[in-house]
């Protein structure tokens, strides 16, 4: 049975009797889910572009609200098993609702405002619990249309327009200058028309004057396919979102201790700072790392025509990013064998040689990472390497100074 859609006349009322005339039971897995289907209903079911309204019938939540193709009857479908009595009152969520009336009105008038600035045409609507957003002609709008239309926007709910819903058959709406006349529709069309500003057809929830959507933002441009997507908010959403922002915007003129306008210059002039000091300390690192190595090569054992470096550091004073990079250093030319290693809560070796150097570096690594009880661990003969469990200073000397032994035999 068909459902008198009784919304079409008032968007307003948000408490109504009806009589239940139809309980449609569908098993959704192992639930069974309920849907009402009164005689009339001022719920809105999702349709056009709009999401449905919540509230409650005889105070059991409604938690969805469609509409059944074949006979255009509207499922409310309901929290709980059932509701017993078929005579039931009604309410619905008037924060949704309202919220769902300022954010399609104000979609009616970007659009007309986006077809009078730039005569772009409004190809889609959607509207989310999060987003509203138009999709455009992006071949038709210019970056100046956008501020543009979003101010003769705004006008129009300044100028407290009234909203009138009127009924008219597709051949009447021929006649009227319908921003979108929808395609195949037999029979009457409800028409909303903005006084002296835009009239379109739409099956949607609505103000009964501009002034109600309070204010219109475009917050957002994004392409969809080949058409600008434009994404904006009206009334308490915008309210929202200028709260959510001005927040921001103050927390950052109180930390960057600017004011707003210079936010932006502020943060990017930090960012080269922080780029530059960057910059400086690879650069300083990197001479320091120089005269480390330096120091060990001056105090390294020589043996023939080769340099042993054997040198450990505890945790507090290394890691193993700059036991390599001092390993790769110290060996990078020359006739050097670098013997280092990592003292601590985990300890670590890593043994390497310069090509022209002599010595098998994975041979001679693996007795000291024994000593000090680590199974793993290995490499080629120019550069090995291997971890093992926490241990002091004194004992990974102990393991760096067998290895520099059984080399110094071999040289
Ligand atoms: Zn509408």
């Amino acid at each position: 049975m068909t459902t008198k859609r009784l919304y079409y006349e008032d968007a307003y009322t948000t408490r109504f009797k009806a009589r239940i005339v139809e309980r449609v039971r569908v098993e959704r897995g192992a639930a069974v889910a309920t849907a009402i289907v009164l005689d009339k209903s001022y719920f809105y079911p999702t349709s056009g572009g709009q999401p449905f309204d919540k509230g409650a019938i005889n105070d059991v939540p409604v938690l969805d609200v469609t509409i059944r193709e074949a006979d255009g009857a509207v499922l409310h479908w309901i929290a709980t098993g059932d509701i017993w009595s078929d005579d039931i009152v009604a309410d619905i969520d008037w924060g949704r609702r309202f919220d769902h009336m300022q954010q399609h009105t104000g979609q009616h008038i970007l659009s007309q405002a986006f077809m009078r600035v730039a005569n772009a045409e409004t190809l889609s609507f959607h509207l989310s619990d999060e987003t509203v957003t138009i999709d455009l002609e992006t071949t038709a709008v210019q970056p100046e249309h956008i501020e543009q239309a979003e101010y003769l926007a705004n006008q129009v709910v300044w100028q407290n327009r009234p909203v009138h819903i009127r009924a008219a058959s597709a051949e009447e709406a021929q006649q009227l200058p319908l921003r979108k006349i929808p395609a195949g529709r037999d029979g009457r069309l409800r028409l909303i028309e903005i006084e002296d500003f835009d009239i379109s057809a739409c099956g949607g929830t609505h103000v009964g004057a501009t002034g109600e959507v309070g204010l219109i933002k475009i917050v957002k441009l994004g392409r969809a396919g080949a058409n600008l997507r434009v994404e904006f908010c009206c009334g308490r959403r915008a309210l929202q979102d200028y709260r959510q922002k001005n927040s921001v915007v103050n927390r950052l003129t109180a930390v960057l201790t600017t004011s707003a306008g210079e936010v932006v210059d502020s943060v990017t002039r930090l960012q080269d700072e922080v780029k530059e000091t960057r910059r400086q300390i690879k650069r300083q690192q990197n001479s320091l790392l120089q005269l480390e190595a330096n120091s060990l090569l001056a105090q390294g054992t020589k043996k023939n025509a080769t340099t042993i470096v054997s040198r450990v550091y505890a945790d507090s004073e290394s890691d193993v990013s700059h036991l390599r990079t001092l390993a790769s250093r110290l060996t990078k030319d020359g006739n050097v064998v670098a013997l280092l290693g990592l003292a601590g809560s985990k300890c670590m070796l890593i043994f390497s040689r310069s090509a022209a150097a002599p010595g098998d570096m994975n041979q001679l690594i693996k007795p000291s990472l024994q000593m000090l009880g680590s199974a793993s661990g290995g490499g080629t003969a120019e550069m090995a390497q291997g971890g093992g469990p926490a241990a002091d200073v004194e004992r990974v000397e102990q393991a760096v100074a067998r290895a520099e032994r059984l080399l110094l035999g071999q040289l």
